[in-house]
């Protein structure tokens, strides 16, 4: 069944022109794009979104990281699009994760891990329209 994910191109991947080198994978991948745009997150954006993580030791660095400078958010669609999108992504530390994912390509550190991905359905139902509107969802 077809199923939306949302991602965000982290600071680190835009900054290291790594945008089109990412999407090409997804593309690959055989993940589609329903939407995409460029931003950069204000600190309470990056704090709003990463809410869940408040209570974490890194919480406050995490929150500067991604309001650093632009990303790229992004709603992607597929047959099991969520866990395709974080098996694409690799593991959390850039060091763990295997050949041929996102973040052993572009991640430079277990913080600027160069993606985001959704980690279930119940959260990609709170991303995608965090970020994006209807509207803005190609049909
Ligand atoms: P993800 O689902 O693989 O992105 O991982 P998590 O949900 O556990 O963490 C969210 C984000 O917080 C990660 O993608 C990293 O950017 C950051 N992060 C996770 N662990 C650490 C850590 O130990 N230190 C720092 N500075 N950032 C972390």
């Amino acid at each position: 069944m077809a199923e939306l994910t949302f991602s965000i191109i982290k600071p680190d991947a835009v900054a290291n022109n790594k945008v089109g080198d990412i999407l090409k994978m997804v593309s690959d991948a055989g993940l589609t794009i329903k939407a995409t745009k460029m931003i950069h997150l204000t600190k309470t954006q990056a704090e709003g979104f990463y809410a869940v993580h408040s209570e974490r030791p890194f919480f406050g660095e995490l929150v500067e990281y991604m309001m650093s400078g632009p990303c790229v958010v992004s709603v992607f669609e597929g047959d099991n699009a969520i866990k395709r999108y974080r098996d694409l992504m690799g593991a959390t530390n850039p060091a763990d994760a295997v050949e041929g994912t996102i973040r052993k390509a572009f991640g430079a550190s277990i913080e600027a891990n160069a993606c985001h991905g959704s980690d279930g359905p119940d959260t990609a139902a709170i991303e995608v329209p965090y970020f994006f509107s209807s509207l803005e969802l190609v049909n």
